[in-house]
């Protein structure tokens, strides 16, 4: 998988390409992602005591992994806040990182809460 949680991705195909969001969930067993304020779907639910009325709630629906690319966070990338394809980069002693296939900046999941 090429994205992970807390991620930013573009999405580059299906209808709601061209949004940026941040990944949810991944759910590596179907390579579907959740991702924020993509693919809202109206679900209907049954009253329940979560939400005693039931009705239409709307709630993001998985999409494919294959349709997304992870966003540069580098200003001076040509290609800043755009979906990216990546490398990955290893230096001695280091643990792998994702690179920005145009200019090299690495890229990590937001880790704040
Ligand atoms: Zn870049």
């Amino acid at each position: 998988m090429h994205v992970v949680k807390n991620d930013i991705v573009e999405i580059i195909a299906g209808d709601e390409a061209g949004k940026t969001g941040k990944i949810l969930a991944v759910l590596s067993k179907k390579d579907r992602l959740l991702v924020e304020g993509v693919n809202y779907i109206n679900k209907h639910v049954r009253p329940s005591q979560k939400n005693p009325q039931g009705g239409r709630v709307q709630k993001e629906a998985p999409i494919a992994a294959s349709s997304v690319l992870v966003v540069c966070t580098n200003k001076n990338c040509a290609k800043y806040n755009r979906g990216v394809r990546t490398r990955v980069k290893q230096e001695e002693g280091k643990s792998k990182v994702r690179v920005c296939y145009k200019c090299g900046h690495a890229i990590t999941a937001e880790t704040e809460v």
